[in-house]
């Protein structure tokens, strides 16, 4: 069964020699994006929407990362890092600020600014939407709610707001300010430092008819390691960086859960985790909502804070970027200059739904395919055991009507065909041998 497609850039990748098939990744995936066969995991790269789930709860870290490589940064003569507020929040507060610049110029960026100093002007910005779009108008901050809405909400899609998120209008600033330098495409690079996976798509795969300028997205949880060292070991300072750390309280609270929606004027609402994202869009696809201006939606719990490259625990990270808040003031030098910079560029294109395709192109085969499943389903036992390698009954039967399933991989109704003689044992474990691979039989005895 070949579910790898790649219509979109895939943030993750599962090393097959570390899967053990244990199917925990199956059961978290909220498109259902994920199937065990040959006691592999695999993902259906066109319903994947980097929410990084998957990578939460796989026990043997067989799910990678597909970040940049550290050493891209080396192909410019400028480097710039856009540093998001909750990088600086991974730290205790008796880290000095100073000494963690130092050791990102000492690592071989030139440059250092902080990703939100775009939010005060994305934030009027925002709000001028807001006035005149339909409601409820939903935030285009977190990629992965976007992602989610194009492939399971479809008639949410046009609800999404079309403004770019802090990180591409910072991008954006630093383009439009080299240019104005006179310094060449080929000499600088603009990369990026991600908390969340959702994030690396959405530069290399943006939505919106856009194009991101940053050429490199670089993990946040890795990069933790590399600094915190350098600290602990005091390892020497002998380059100098260009600090551009202008940032306002508003700016360092944008990603936690509330530090969109609380700037938003009209009825806003804040909502955070997968879990509660999905029954929310739920009950808004089902106009169960009324009478909201503006949602900010955020896949992961406690927001940016507990993206899954975060290294602190999403609480203390939080409660961290709330302190660092408290200490500076609402606003920064810097407004007037984005606001020049940017107001031509902060806006998107429509965003199109992400077909699913599940069963065919062609609208009245796909309309038959579907009923064969909806039957098909009425055989299962109903109890989504995953013991088939897919994730729900449901799932099982849309695999079989597509032709990637054999309706025996059900062990419930291969029983009932075993006792009938439909079966023999010997291709009942044929096909036990094809979801959970032949290695572990053979482990097995
Ligand atoms: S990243 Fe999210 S959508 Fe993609 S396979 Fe993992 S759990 Fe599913
Ligand atoms: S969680 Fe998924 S990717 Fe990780 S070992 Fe289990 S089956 Fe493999």
């Amino acid at each position: 069964m070949n579910i790898k497609h790649s219509t979109y850039h895939r943030a993750l990748e599962i090393t097959e020699n570390i899967c053990i098939g244990c199917s925990h990744c199956i059961k978290v995936c909220p498109t259902e994006a994920l199937r065990v066969f040959g006691g592999k995991a695999g993902i259906h790269a066109d319903w994947c929407i980097d929410c990084g789930e998957c990578y939460r709860v796989c026990p043997t870290r067989a799910i990678r990362v597909m970040d940049d490589d550290f050493n891209k940064i080396f192909d410019y003569k400028h480097r710039v890092l856009l540093v998001p507020s909750v990088f600086f929040a991974q730290f205790s507060e008796s880290v000095p600020r100073e000494s963690i610049y130092n050791i990102i110029g000492e690592l071989g960026f030139t440059e250092v600014c902080a990703v939100e100093q775009s939010v005060d002007s994305l934030i009027d910005e925002i709000n001028e939407y807001v006035k005149i779009e339909e409601k409820p108008v939903i935030s285009s901050f977190c990629p992965a709610v976007i992602r989610l809405i194009q492939v399971r909400f479809p008639s949410l899609v046009d609800h999404i707001m079309k403004l770019l998120p802090p990180i591409e209008i910072t991008a954006q600033y630093y383009k439009k300010r080299f240019e104005r330098d006179g310094i060449s495409d080929n000499d600088y690079g603009i990369f990026y430092l991600t908390p969340c996976i959702g994030k690396i798509a959405a530069v290399k795969s943006p939505v919106g008819g856009y194009t991101s300028p940053i050429h490199g997205v670089l993990n946040m949880d890795y990069f933790y390691n590399k600094v915190y060292l350098a600290y602990k070991q005091r390892i020497p300072i002998t380059k100098t960086i260009i600090i551009n750390s202008e940032l306002s309280s508003k700016g360092v609270l944008f990603p936690t859960t509330g530090g969109e929606s609380s700037h938003i004027k009209g009825k806003t609402l804040a909502i955070d985790g997968m879990k509660n994202v999905i029954d929310f869009l739920e009950m808004l696809e089902n106009e169960e909502i009324k009478n909201v201006d503006f949602l900010e939606i955020r896949a992961c719990d406690e927001s940016c804070a507990g993206g899954i490259l975060s290294h602190r625990n999403r609480f203390l990270t939080a409660d961290s970027l709330r302190s660092i808040a408290s200490k500076i003031p609402d606003t920064h030098n810097l407004v007037d200059k984005y606001k020049n910079y940017c107001s031509a560029v902060v806006h998107m294109d429509k965003i199109e739904p992400r077909s699913m395709v599940k069963y065919d192109r062609d609208i009245e085969i796909a309309i038959k395919k579907m009923e064969n499943a909806r039957e098909l389903k009425l055989m299962f036992p109903g109890i989504d055991c995953g013991a088939c390698g897919a994730p729900s009954c449901e799932a099982l039967a849309e695999d079989v009507v597509r032709g990637q399933a054999d309706i025996n991989a059900c062990i419930f109704l291969r029983t009932i065909f075993e006792k009938r003689g439909e079966i023999t044992i010997k291709e009942a474990i044929k096909i036990m041998e094809e979801i959970w691979g032949k290695e572990r039989f053979d482990k097995n005895d």
